[in-house]
């Protein structure tokens, strides 16, 4: 999706609305795969305010992220806003911001960034998502293993610690 703004960039103050679909490409982050089975709905407009073109969007869609836990796919609701300002060449002291080529926009990679920038660190496909066995790496949403026949709860070593204090705690008592 390319935004044409040579009309705006005549006059200081002259702005334009635009709308549609983006098609995004699947890519890698923080070791994650993220698809995009469909393209983002975008809306937004672009202001010449002098310095700066600033451009304001909405950004709606679904992406396929990686669950932090079990690391299955699942969707995630996208739904945000962004607000970029852009010159026509790089700008040393300003590392936001982002640069239009002969008078054209391509939104794809501000709202990749953008959108890479608002995605959830803690990315888990349902709150109560289980994780892997830690020991044989069964999912445990779908199945249980023997691995932890004698205690059901996911074993977490920080937790271990805490209940064996408490067990010898009360011992003492
Ligand atoms: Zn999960
Ligand atoms: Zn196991």
């Amino acid at each position: 999706m390319i935004i044409d703004i040579s009309d705006i960039l005549m006059k200081v103050g002259s702005s334009k609305d635009f709308e549609g679909n983006l098609v995004m490409k699947d890519t890698t982050y923080q070791g994650d795969e993220i698809h995009f089975h469909k393209p983002f709905y975008v809306k937004g407009n672009v202001v010449n305010v002098g310095e700066v073109v600033a451009l304001d969007a909405h950004i709606e869609g679904t992406a396929t992220l990686q669950c932090g836990m079990c690391t299955e796919p699942y969707d995630y609701l996208v739904d945000f806003d962004i607000q970029v300002n852009l010159k026509p060449s790089h700008d040393e002291e300003d590392p936001d911001i982002y640069v239009y080529t002969d008078a054209l926009i391509d939104l794809h990679d501000i709202v990749t960034r953008e959108f890479l920038l608002n995605l959830p660190t803690r990315r888990r496909c349902t709150e109560e998502c289980k994780g892997l066995c830690p020991y044989c790496g069964t999912n445990l949403n779908k199945e249980e293993c023997q691995c932890l026949v004698d205690d059901h709860e996911p074993i977490d070593s920080r937790f271990a610690v805490l209940k064996d204090f408490f067990v010898n705690r009360d011992r003492e008592v």
